[in-house]
């Protein structure tokens, strides 16, 4: 058995509320000790047992590796064009994903896995040691089954979201796609699948639809979360609570009803700011989600239409500058509350017997990540215990 001791930690954030103060459950001073890839201990560096081998982190701050539980990576092509066009003063309408998912229903499979495997490889060097990947954009039985087989080459958090919009060859029949989805869409696309997602917003699926979809879903032994209140007010956020989904994301425009349903709740808001970032929107209200209680994750949304990041660091410091959050409560949010939004208690967390996926950053203090935005300050990626 090989002992590791990672050294020389500024400060540790373990989001364990026994190993340390405040919300991120900080260690200042501290070293982490990793055996089979799990955490073995964390604490203070003057208390750390010996150890086969040293790593030293350089006085860098050390933080469980961000959880990125929202993407839709297994895609063709790019729509720079409609970014191009919202940038000069066109909104932002969901018609835009058909062509994508003309794209990626012409691609070969060799594409698109090329293409999820170079989008994981940046999402890694940004800090993303647990990524959930969505499909969404075959629309079509063999499309959707496809999407998620090579999703699940890359991770087991994968997510069948046939219903993301109704595909143009159904517009006339809605019914009969809903149908699809809940039917024969399905079938193929569980073996492959942890979760299930629907867009219900103004212009993708109504509250009946949604409802439809996601029991289905449940019925075939996935785990529901929804996208909602994006584009809108609406039923979106009452109904992942009624139907107790891990995540129900965007949640840009919230009523009072809709805060009070998800504090009293299991199911956490997911907030994804590269969405509004990049379609020039009003970005949500972290500060009133906190302020009442409910749970909150940050993710990328990485999509080719609405938010083309990779960046955990970047939705950290928007988070901080537009939504409310504080560089703590926004760095919680990015590794624990992913975690929980995943219905993960390995990840997100450094303490013993969670999972050894960490970063080490060239800053002393997780703060950084707010305080100098847009600076590569990710200087080391371990998942599993091992560097990556
Ligand atoms: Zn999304």
């Amino acid at each position: 058995m090989t002992s590791l001791l990672v050294a020389d930690i500024a400060v540790l954030v373990t989001n364990d509320p026994a190993a340390g103060p405040g919300l991120l459950g900080e260690i200042r001073g501290a070293a982490l000790v990793v055996e089979h890839g799990r955490v073995a201990w964390a604490g203070p560096a003057i208390a750390a047992p010996a150890c086969d081998v040293r790593v030293s982190a350089s006085g860098g701050a050390v933080l469980p590796g961000f959880v990125d539980s929202h993407t839709h990576l297994v895609f063709a092509g790019d729509r720079l064009a409609d970014f191009t066009g919202r940038m000069s003063g066109r909104p932002y309408s969901p018609d835009g994903i058909s062509s994508t998912v003309a794209a990626t229903r012409a691609a070969p499979d060799e594409v698109l896995t090329a293409n999820v495997a170079r989008l994981l490889g940046e999402l890694r060097a940004g800090g993303a040691t647990t990524v959930e990947v969505k499909s969404g954009y075959g629309l079509t039985v063999a499309d959707e089954a496809r999407a998620l087989a090579i999703a699940r080459q890359f991770t087991d958090e994968t997510t069948f979201l046939g219903a993301h919009v109704v595909p143009a060859e159904y517009a006339a029949d809605r019914g009969a796609y809903v149908d699809l989805v809940t039917g024969p869409m399905l079938a193929a696309a569980a073996p492959h699948a942890k979760w299930i997602d629907v867009f219900c917003d103004r212009g993708a699926f109504d509250e009946s639809e949604a409802r439809a979809v996601c029991r289905a879903g449940m019925a075939a032994g996935l785990g529901p979360r929804l996208h909602g209140n994006q584009l809108g007010p609406g039923p979106g956020v009452r109904l992942a609570v009624e139907l107790g989904a891990a995540s129900v994301d965007h949640c840009t425009h919230l009523a009072d009803a809709d805060i009070e349903a998800l504090a009293g709740s299991a199911t956490v808001a997911t907030l994804l700011p590269g969405a509004e970032f990049s379609t020039r929107s009003p970005y949500p209200d972290a500060r009133r989600l906190l302020d009442a209680g409910v749970a909150v994750a940050l993710a990328t949304d990485c999509n080719p239409g609405t938010s083309y990041t990779t960046s955990i660091p970047l939705c950290i410091a928007l988070a901080v500058r537009e939504m409310g959050m504080s560089p703590a409560e926004a760095v919680h949010a990015a590794t624990a509350g992913g975690a929980r939004a995943l219905r993960r208690d390995d990840i997100g967390v450094l303490r013993p017997g969670s999972r050894a996926d960490f970063v080490v950053l060239a800053a002393p203090d997780p703060g950084y990540l707010a305080y100098r935005p847009g600076v590569p300050l990710v200087a080391g990626v371990w998942k599993d215990g091992r560097p990556i």
